[in-house]
């Protein structure tokens, strides 16, 4: 894969527009063209957002996941939708999210819906006709991740079972992409780093080599690791540690790890991450609604280039911003990418 010293990226997902929320609570009012134009619309708002930004690498912002039918889980035949929320009160948790039963055999006929959602992606980037040629990037949870919104049952008696029984699902959808053009894609496995420090490691590794082997050589294959997003609370202790050294086997061309909402601790890590593969640097707290400046970041970059050369390091927010509000969302890419850019005219990158 060709280098791109110090490039900017995300994660897959972004924040939706109010109206989008509106819509998919009101999803009933509309007609399946309504819901397709809505889907375009805040794909196109989305990429509007990064491409001001000034990013290297965009996504479609997850923005058309808004509902079950529309989700991964969505596309999964054999499980049925959420029973309500465990808890309905207090302060938001991953326990206010519901788990889907399991009713079948676990098949995806018609895929998981990323293929549409790159396509759909390239077709609103081209016609924006941009002046900077950006790269597309998908973004697919992986099996393990996947498997933790369903409940075991007779049949898969337990998550592995359950991760089993999606990874070729997963392989198959990725092979897909590679297929429709798509040249990066990102298997985002969350859950692997949040739950490294008790579980083996070297089972986490051979289960995502296994998910990507197919389409080894033919995209730029990402991995997001982070401790955990929903509502902005981390469920893992936030540490790298546990993960390595048994993770540097990912085969993988880009490892994003989570650094800003931990104030870069174990930063040094990177070094060793580096020498497997490029190591994308989570820059941006999504967590917290101070907005770091450009020289915040151009400091943060300068710090990574102190264990990382610049070929081999990228920089992106901690996580996906779709926990984040908008307005503080897009100011923050904005300052990433300016301050990513002071570091850039320093070592005469540009
Ligand atoms: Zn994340």
């Amino acid at each position: 894969m060709e280098s791109n010293p110090l490039r900017n990226s995300v994660i897959g997902s972004y924040p939706f527009p109010g109206w989008l929320e509106l819509a998919s609570e009101n999803l009933d009012n509309f007609g399946v063209n309504d819901i397709s134009e809505v889907q375009r619309d805040a794909v196109i708002a989305a990429v509007h957002d990064q491409l001001s930004a000034g990013l290297d690498v965009i996504t479609d912002g997850e923005q058309t996941r808004f509902d079950f039918n529309l989700s991964f889980y969505g596309y999964i035949k054999g499980i049925e939708l959420e029973s309500a929320s465990p808890r309905l009160f207090g302060p938001p948790a991953h326990d206010q999210r519901g788990k889907h039963a399991i009713t079948g055999e676990l098949h995806a006929p018609e895929g998981l819906g990323a293929v549409e959602e790159y396509q759909r992606l390239a077709e609103v980037y081209q016609a924006m006709h941009p002046g900077k040629q950006v790269t597309l990037k998908a973004s697919v949870p992986g099996p393990y991740t996947m498997s933790g919104r369903l409940l075991p049952n007779e049949q898969y008696k337990d998550r592995w079972a359950i991760t089993e029984a999606l990874l070729p699902i997963v392989r198959k959808e990725l092979e897909a992409l590679v297929a429709a053009g798509c040249t990066e894609i990102s298997v985002d496995e969350p859950s692997m780093s949040c739950y490294a420090y008790k579980e083996d490691p070297a089972r986490f590794v051979d289960i995502f080599n296994r998910t990507v082997e197919s389409i080894e050589g033919k995209a730029r294959v990402c991995t997001h690791l982070c401790f955990g997003n929903f509502k902005a609370r981390a469920v893992g202790p936030r540490q790298i540690s546990p993960m390595f050294p048994a993770f540097l086997d990912f085969k993988c061309d880009e490892m994003h790890v989570e650094m800003a909402s931990r104030e870069f601790a174990e930063l040094e890590l990177i070094a060793e991450i580096a020498k497997h593969t490029d190591v994308a640097v989570g820059i941006v707290d999504v967590k917290s609604y101070y907005v770091e400046t450009p020289d915040d970041i151009a400091g943060r970059v300068r710090r990574c280039l102190e264990y990382a050369p610049a070929e081999k390091l990228v920089f992106a927010p901690d996580c996906g911003l779709s926990q984040t509000a908008r307005w503080a969302a897009k100011r923050k890419l904005v300052n990433m990418v300016a301050g990513v850019e002071i570091v850039k005219k320093e070592l005469k990158l540009t």
